[in-house]
């Protein structure tokens, strides 16, 4: 049985560390790790429908719970392809009130969902947003430039691509683009890019630590130059959160630290993420986890690049 694809992604179903993310026959069993549908708590944060608050200066938006494609280890997986997640007018108000009586908030990422995937609806958000002064910046999430890079020339999106160059123009606004695998990278991926590029925006990449996927040195580093190479900064790279029904995704915590400790010493600083893993539980925090420079026992002490004692 097959996820939702795109025909996009039907046509990169050979490759098979594209398959192996949306692909659910032929693989094992899910093992029974006692996890959650939802380990970082998002329903308990959500202030209003669609409106996480959980960190203080900033909130995550949820335009809807769909996607062009479904990923086999989304971290959301209880709710994606569910149209119940759709914001109505209603839903958009009580958000722009919320955020009107909380000027401490000056940040908000519009995520789900793909907003790209459903841009008249992103559209209504953003054109209410945007007169909200004490949003001072704006971010984005999509996967349509992997799942779909020519939809980036629809009509809808160009549209709503344009309301983010305009906004754009006045206050930063970051598009997270969402990148686990160098063949992901394609002619056609990298045209999408460059669309979005042409808009004033910061284009940035999320990438989980995916066993059987991208859990080596080589592969990451490929991807992370290549990212750079065209002008999209690395942001972070996640543990794959413990989400029931993505078991088979979570690789060794000990060799991501020995493969991210060897992306640092190698990659540009730029093209280099952060190494986090979310709080589970219900905890606040991406938490940066220590490379291997540190004893973490004796924080005085560490390694540098080439694996010499310094002490601090
Ligand atoms: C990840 C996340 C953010 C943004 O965190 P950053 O560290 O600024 O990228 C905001 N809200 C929620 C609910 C999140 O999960
Ligand atoms: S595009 Fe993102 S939100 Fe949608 S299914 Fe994939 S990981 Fe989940």
């Amino acid at each position: 049985m097959l996820q939702k694809l795109t025909p996009y992604i039907r046509n990169q179903l050979s490759q098979p560390h594209i398959r192996s993310q949306y692909l659910l026959k032929g693989q094992p069993p899910q093992e029974d790790r006692g996890f959650t549908s939802d380990p970082l708590r998002e329903d308990m944060f959500e202030v209003r429908k669609g409106l996480v608050h959980k960190y203080e200066n900033r909130v995550l938006i949820k335009i809807s719970y769909r996607c062009a494609a479904h990923c086999r280890f989304c971290t959301r997986l209880r709710q994606i392809g569910n149209p119940a997640g759709d914001l109505r007018l209603a839903d958009i108000k009580n958000i722009e009130n919320y955020l009107r009586q909380n000027p401490q908030v000056s940040e908000v990422i519009l995520s789900g969902g793909d907003p790209l995937y459903t841009p008249g609806n992103t559209a209504s958000v953003l054109e209410r947003l945007k007169h909200i002064t004490s949003l001072r910046v704006f971010r984005m999430g999509t996967r349509l430039p992997i799942h779909s890079p020519g939809s980036l020339s629809n009509l809808g999106v160009t549209r709503l691509l344009t309301l983010v160059d305009q906004i754009g123009h006045d206050r930063p606004f970051y598009i997270l683009v969402h990148f686990e695998h160098p063949d992901e990278l394609t002619r056609e991926t990298r045209d999408a890019i460059k669309a979005i590029r042409e808009s004033h925006v910061t284009v940035m990449s999320q990438t989980v630590f995916l066993k059987g996927i991208n859990n080596s040195y080589k592969i990451l580093f490929d991807l992370f130059q290549r990212l750079y190479d065209i002008g999209v900064i690395p942001y972070y790279l996640y543990r794959c959160d413990y989400v029931k029904g993505v078991e088979q995704f979570i690789c060794d915590l000990e060799a991501e630290r020995q493969i991210m400790t060897k992306l640092r010493n190698t990659l540009s600083g730029i093209a280099c993420p952060t190494y986090v893993i979310d709080s589970p539980g219900g905890g606040v925090g991406k938490l940066p986890v220590p490379l291997k420079y540190w004893d973490v026992t004796n924080p005085t002490k560490c390694q540098d690049f080439k694996g010499t004692d310094v002490d601090i």
